[in-house]
């Protein structure tokens, strides 16, 4: 299965995604190994369906030596709130102050169905709950005040120019 991510201003980004029936769709293997092939070409830590065209409740975190396939992704509870940046893979150079919850009590399946609950702190809490939003068509860029927003495209225009010429 060869993926590739969908651009910013895709729609596909504002759905919200169906569920991943095991019965139906079957295992998720295949999906997980290409989803993860995506994110680690591109530097990412996570990475969720709707971002390469599948709208599915489906997302991969994580890296080479410990990455969770996280399918259909509940947040039980959640403790203490952080603000800090964060980048997606769809926003390629844009980093925004999103306040979450510190740590954060989950339930999902994993890629053969099996159901997983566990408690995530740190960074794996703040990448959970960023792709959990993806699931509900919630991009980052909506989590953010108008001027922070407005302020972070000009950052990520210096920084192309820069690049770029
Ligand atoms: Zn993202």
């Amino acid at each position: 299965m060869d993926l590739k991510l969908v651009r910013e201003d895709d729609p596909i980004l504002k759905q919200v995604a169906e569920p991943w029936d095991f019965t139906v769709d079957g295992e998720a293997h295949s999906v997980v190994r290409s989803m993860a092939k995506v994110m680690m070409e591109n530097n990412g830590i996570g990475l969720a369906g709707p971002q390469v065209g599948i709208s599915k409740r489906i997302f991969v975190m994580g890296n080479e030596s410990k990455l969770f396939a996280c399918i259909n992704p509940e947040i039980l509870d959640g403790s203490g709130q952080i603000i800090d940046k964060e980048g997606c893979l769809s926003f390629p150079d844009l980093w925004l102050s999103v306040k979450r919850r510190e740590t954060i009590k989950v339930r999902y399946q994993n890629a053969i169905g099996e159901t997983i609950e566990t408690e995530f702190t740190g960074i794996m809490a703040r990448v959970f709950q960023h792709e959990r939003d993806h699931l509900d068509g919630i991009c980052f860029d909506t989590l953010t005040s108008k001027l922070s927003l407005e302020l972070a495209k000009k950052r990520r225009k210096k920084l192309r120019k820069r690049r770029f010429g």
